[in-house]
């Protein structure tokens, strides 16, 4: 099957066959995107139907920018053989969601087993999780993703470990999918002293240089870090530059590292996950406390240079367009409007 150009980031389309396993997911949307925009044959993995309304409309507007749909499961070792050998597939990317990173074991083992895979990148899309060590339950992800780079390495399939920090959004600690929630228009939560500093980097963005990654010699069994530098804000920060783009000033409250503690313990799945990489974030700098020098590590804005990051600043702009499309804002009022974040989704994710 021929993909058509789609070649929004690149004239030259790129080859290799991609196959972008959860790409009807938060991250690998935006993989799957960015696939299809370098013009590569884009493969995606669909688990077998029933598929809500909605998938149904994401798949379809993937294949209708030249995807092609497989169906299969990436926990069904014998499948995914057949999947990556009938297809010829070349670079497997994997972006399953946090609570199912173990389905990938029997990903990696077909990928062994195949024996001509040139690139898997395997559902990371955050910090590095050998050297974060958030409290549980998020700890209990790290592991696994940290037992899924294990069995990567052992098994001989060249990788590469995307380490992009957060998405560029208000950090709320209880939602799983910030991007899609609208930074607050009642009061900013700021955890602990709201002074340390963190990464924010658009989903576009992670989708893009995701996929220049892929067959770059310099990215071959490494972990890519992205930090830029125009988008290290802390929550203090934040807050005015929402501020800023609303026109008026919020209350602030503080949310101890007690109270952040408190919400992990809590153990409600994903939000007490959410919890626990907040406090590591925010409280405990998991995202600025190391540097990158180690022979492994690379840094995404040296490899790239020509490639500029959407800025915090541009995706608090869309923010502020999408509620005044729902709600309009009186940037007069002293008011705290008593409005709810409001769940959509952005361009900016
Ligand atoms: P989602 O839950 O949004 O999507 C998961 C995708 O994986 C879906 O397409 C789902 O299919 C698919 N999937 C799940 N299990 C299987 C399986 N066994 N076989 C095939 N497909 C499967 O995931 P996220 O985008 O939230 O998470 C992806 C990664 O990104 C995770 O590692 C997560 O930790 C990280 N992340 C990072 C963030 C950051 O701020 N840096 C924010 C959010 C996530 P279906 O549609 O059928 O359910």
């Amino acid at each position: 099957m021929t993909v058509p150009p789609n070649n929004s980031f690149s004239s030259k389309p790129k080859n290799g066959r991609v196959l972008v396993a959860g790409a009807t997911g938060f991250i690998g949307h935006f993989v799957a995107e960015a696939s299809l925009a370098y013009g590569r044959p884009t493969y995606v993995l669909v688990r077998p139907p029933p598929l809500s309304p909605s998938k149904v409309s994401t798949i379809k507007a993937l294949e209708d920018e030249g995807a092609i749909v497989v169906h299969g499961l990436v926990n069904d070792r014998e499948g995914m053989e057949k999947i990556l050998k009938e297809n010829e597939i070349d670079i497997v990317i994997s972006a399953v969601g946090g609570e199912k990173v173990a389905d990938q074991f029997a990903l990696v083992e077909a990928m062994k087993n195949v024996g001509t895979i040139k690139r898997f990148l395997p559902s990371e899309f955050g910090h590095d999780v050998d050297r974060s060590d958030p409290v549980e339950p998020g700890l209990n992800m790290y592991k696994v993703k940290r037992e899924v780079r294990r069995r990567i390495e052992e098994s001989g399939v060249p990788y590469t470990y995307i380490c992009c920090n957060s998405i560029a959004s208000w950090p709320y600690y209880d939602n799983n999918h910030p991007a899609e929630v609208v930074p607050p228009l009642d009061q900013f939560q700021i955890y602990g002293d709201g002074s340390v500093k963190a990464y924010f980097v658009a989903g576009i963005d992670i989708g893009k240089l995701t996929m220049k990654c892929v067959d770059d010699v310099r990215t071959l069994n490494k972990n890519v870090h992205f930090r830029p530098s125009c988008n290290l804000y802390n929550m203090n920060e934040l807050a005015s530059l929402w501020e800023k783009k609303i026109g008026r000033t919020l209350p602030r409250v503080t949310i101890t590292e007690t109270d952040l503690l408190a919400a992990a313990a809590e153990n409600r799945i994903p939000q007490s996950v959410v919890a626990s990489f907040t406090h590591d974030i925010f409280i405990k700098g998991c995202q600025v406390n190391f540097s990158i020098d180690r022979p492994t590590d690379v840094d995404v804005g040296t490899l790239y240079p020509e490639e500029t990051f959407k800025t915090l600043d541009e995706c608090f702009t869309e923010f502020l367009l999408k509620i005044e499309d729902h709600h309009p804002v009186d940037k007069n009022s002293t008011n705290t409007p008593m409005l709810e974040p409001l769940p959509i989704t952005t361009s900016c994710a």
